[in-house]
């Protein structure tokens, strides 16, 4: 009686008036929330439309709310609906079920790609997991509220309704959203276990997003952090390539730190934060990234990762050279070793691989300036590539920036401007770094 009381003077909730809240969200009309109906996408509308003439429920959910709760266009929009993935294939003409675990259905128009997925039911207890507690399997349908309950953050767990111009926020993600603030839904310590991933998550759109991470939220982190390591390779690797293809890379990997998760966890990372050699390529590659992001301009994922790999290559590729190998089978004796290491524990792809070995293997064949080799060079067809790279290496200091205006010169040149350019003497090798010299084998001493 007292108890309720106090908490009726102090308006919190008790656990289970909380509870109860959470099946009802709060819904906020077009005045309220002043979403910009204009940032929609006209296929979005067309699915949820669909899905309510037909006598369902569909919302536009997750990151689109969110993102239009910022005013910003969504680069994509998910669907959740009470329809099961049967019932939704049936009114698409170009609708695909995906995964077997958790169905969800494509539905596409032209090259646009909308993911409508059942609404999900409750976490059970029951429900598989690993011996850390991550649960592996979950697969059940159920009501929106406990949809929304499964969500990771307060602000990415609402619903907009296209035709009434209604959001449904049940966790208080308009409230996060206005103090920028990403807390995350439920116990933090239990939906870090469930899914350690969500702790990159949360880096990655406090970077993107610039805001702060709740103290309840935060402060489990460092502490679990170890748990990444349990979570499949493959999907940490997903998550990485979104964080630094996010277009706020740089912002990334300085939460990641502050927050804790940047030692021992992914060995590219350790690389990329903790080689003082190759700290300001690495730098300008991913505001070179971020750049090309913001800018709408595409970044190959080999391009990256063999910017953020780099010294590691030049570091071994010198050491073959010390050792007496010529200079570009010691390249690509570096480039295996450092691939090797890294394919098994970060599940490079093997495209990712060859693109990034193509890169590198290029890169000494730009310091030979005569001859046939710069023509032959302009046939590869992954010149371009190469040649930012090159820049990359210029801007860096570890090329002489010479080198980089011969070539900027010569791929634009017309063919008389490409014949001089190929007399003209180089200042030097384009090399400013002091590579060791080639040992020879000492001549031995001509028997008599
Ligand atoms: P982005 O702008 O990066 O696409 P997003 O919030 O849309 O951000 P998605 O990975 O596309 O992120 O996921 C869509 C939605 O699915 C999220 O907004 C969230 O509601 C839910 N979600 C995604 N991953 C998880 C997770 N690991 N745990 C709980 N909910 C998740
Ligand atoms: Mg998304």
């Amino acid at each position: 009686m007292i108890k309720k009381f106090i908490r009726k003077i102090l308006g919190v909730k008790s656990p289970a008036e909380a509870a109860a809240a959470k099946r009802k969200p709060t819904v906020l009309n077009a005045k309220e929330h002043g979403i910009d109906p204009q940032l929609l996408s006209s296929n979005a509308i067309r699915v949820t439309s669909t899905l309510q003439e037909n006598g369902f429920k569909a919302f536009v959910v997750g990151g689109a709310v969110r993102d239009l709760l910022l005013g910003v266009k969504p680069k994509d929009f998910d669907i959740a609906t009470n329809a099961t993935p049967d019932q939704i294939k049936r009114l698409f003409r170009r609708a695909f079920i995906i995964g077997k675990r958790f169905q969800i259905v494509h539905v596409m128009f032209g090259q646009d790609l909308l993911e409508v997925t059942t609404f999900r039911g409750a976490a059970v207890d029951s429900a598989p997991k690993d011996e850390h507690g991550r649960v592996l399997r979950d697969n059940t349908f159920g009501e929106q509220f406990e949809d929304a309950a499964r969500r990771d953050f307060t602000i990415n767990a609402m619903y907009y309704d296209p035709a009434t111009q209604s959001v449904l926020d049940y966790h208080g993600g308009i409230a996060d959203i206005r103090k920028k603030t990403l807390r995350i839904i439920g116990v933090p310590e239990e939906r870090y276990r469930e899914d350690p991933v969500r702790m990159l998550r949360v880096v990655r759109f406090a970077a993107k997003l610039q805001f702060t991470i709740d103290e309840a939220t935060r402060a489990p982190i460092p502490v679990m952090a170890p748990l990444i390591n349990n979570v499949p390779t493959a999907r940490v690797f997903d998550e990485m390539l979104k964080l630094l293809m996010s277009g706020h890379a740089m912002a990334c990997l300085q939460q990641l730190r502050k927050a804790g998760l940047h030692h021992g966890l992914m060995p590219l990372l350790d690389v990329v934060l903790e080689q003082p050699m190759g700290e300001r390529f690495v730098t300008l590659a991913l505001a070179n990234t971020d750049e090309r992001i913001r800018q709408g301009k595409p970044v190959s994922p080999g391009f990256l990762f063999a910017s953020l790999l780099w010294h590691q290559v030049v570091e071994k590729w010198d050491a073959y050279k010390a050792a007496g190998e010529f200079a570009i089978p010691a390249l690509h004796l570096a480039a295996d070793d450092v691939l090797n290491k890294q394919t098994d524990s970060l599940a490079l792809q093997r495209k990712i691989g060859s693109d990034m070995r193509d890169i590198w293997a290029m890169q000494p064949r730009f310091e030979k300036r005569v001859g046939k080799t710069p023509y032959k060079m302009l046939e590869h067809p992954r010149l371009r590539a190469g040649y930012d790279f090159l820049l990359l290496r210029c801007a860096s200091g570890e090329l002489d920036a010479e080198l980089g205006e011969w070539w900027t010169a010569f791929m634009e040149g017309d063919g008389e401007q490409r014949e001089h350019l190929l007399t003209v003497k180089p200042k030097d090798t384009g090399v400013v770094k002091k590579r060791p010299p080639r040992r020879r084998a000492p001549r031995k001493p001509v028997a008599e």
